[in-house]
């Protein structure tokens, strides 16, 4: 395999993922654009750091799909895009789902805190246990673990429902240090 050396060493507003309360309504995918090469960047970083740390591969493992193999398949056949996803009337609370609009593994949410500092109005972003900034690097890093999480089945079905996404999120966070330290 690829990967070069491994190195030592990733809050709310996760991911949203499919499943349970509600069910996110995606319009306008797209697999294009600066969107998605910055998808493409961090999945491809994400897939480095990931074969670096045994801890988070292992965790995701457990329900016998391997992570690192599942997002070289996601990578390799480009299933994964961005679009607008809106759950319960709400177009800002998902920052990605896995499935939702054809031939997409990942869908990252346009107007999520993927690619956002804050809503129009105002509100700032907050990205997982730890809080990371919308639109920084680990924040990318962290919504798409948390979805690869969904691919593997490990993940609860959190769709719509805060305190599932808020334990999936605490799993990925003390799991997957080193991974997401990995991502800047
Ligand atoms: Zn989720």
């Amino acid at each position: 395999m690829l990967l070069g050396g491994c190195n030592s060493s990733t809050q709310t507003g996760g991911g949203g993922g499919s499943g349970g309360g509600g069910r996110p309504v995606v319009t306008n995918p797209s697999k294009s654009g600066p969107q998605q090469k910055t998808i493409t960047h961090r999945l491809s970083q994400l897939l480095t750091a990931l074969a670096c740390d045994p801890d988070c591969s292992s965790f995701l493992a457990r329900n016998g799909m391997d992570p690192i193999s599942t997002l070289k398949q996601i990578i390799d056949n480009g299933i994964y895009g961005h679009a607008d996803i809106s759950m319960n009337g709400d177009p800002y609370s998902t920052g990605a789902t896995n499935g939702g609009a054809p031939e997409m593994a990942i869908v990252v949410n346009n107007q999520g805190a993927f690619f956002n500092r804050a809503t129009p109005d105002g509100r700032t972003f907050s990205v997982g246990p730890r809080g990371y900034p919308g639109r920084s690097a680990k924040a990318q890093g962290f919504i798409l673990l948390h979805e690869l999480g969904h691919s593997t089945g490990v993940l609860r079905p959190d769709a719509g429902i805060r305190a599932a996404g808020e334990s999936n999120d605490t799993d990925i966070q003390n799991h997957c240090k080193k991974t997401l330290d990995a991502i800047k």
